[in-house]
């Protein structure tokens, strides 16, 4: 069974694929398909924020570079951060 993406008759002013007829709907008069945009996909991260007993969950929409950079950095924050005690 094939379940490829509908594509549209308009090709990609980049890489000359056909664009795929959702993303026109959802982006119309778009030029170019999904990996050739110019707009960097978001990425939404949970960041606990506060200190001890006050801590509470945010969701923060970060750009993509910010993601990864936000990634690399959270490793090493877990690294820092003391084992979790047990109440
Ligand atoms: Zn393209």
């Amino acid at each position: 069974m094939k379940n490829k993406l509908k594509l549209s008759e308009q090709k990609c002013i980049r890489c000359e694929e056909f664009i795929p007829e959702l993303r026109l709907k959802a982006l119309p008069g778009t030029k170019t398909c999904v990996s050739c945009s110019d707009v960097k996909t978001k990425k939404p991260v949970t960041v606990q924020l506060g200190e001890g007993d006050h801590t509470y969950n945010e969701l923060v929409i970060l750009e993509d570079e910010q993601f990864n950079k936000y990634m690399s950095q959270k490793s090493i924050y877990k690294q820092q951060q003391p084992p979790e005690q047990s109440a």
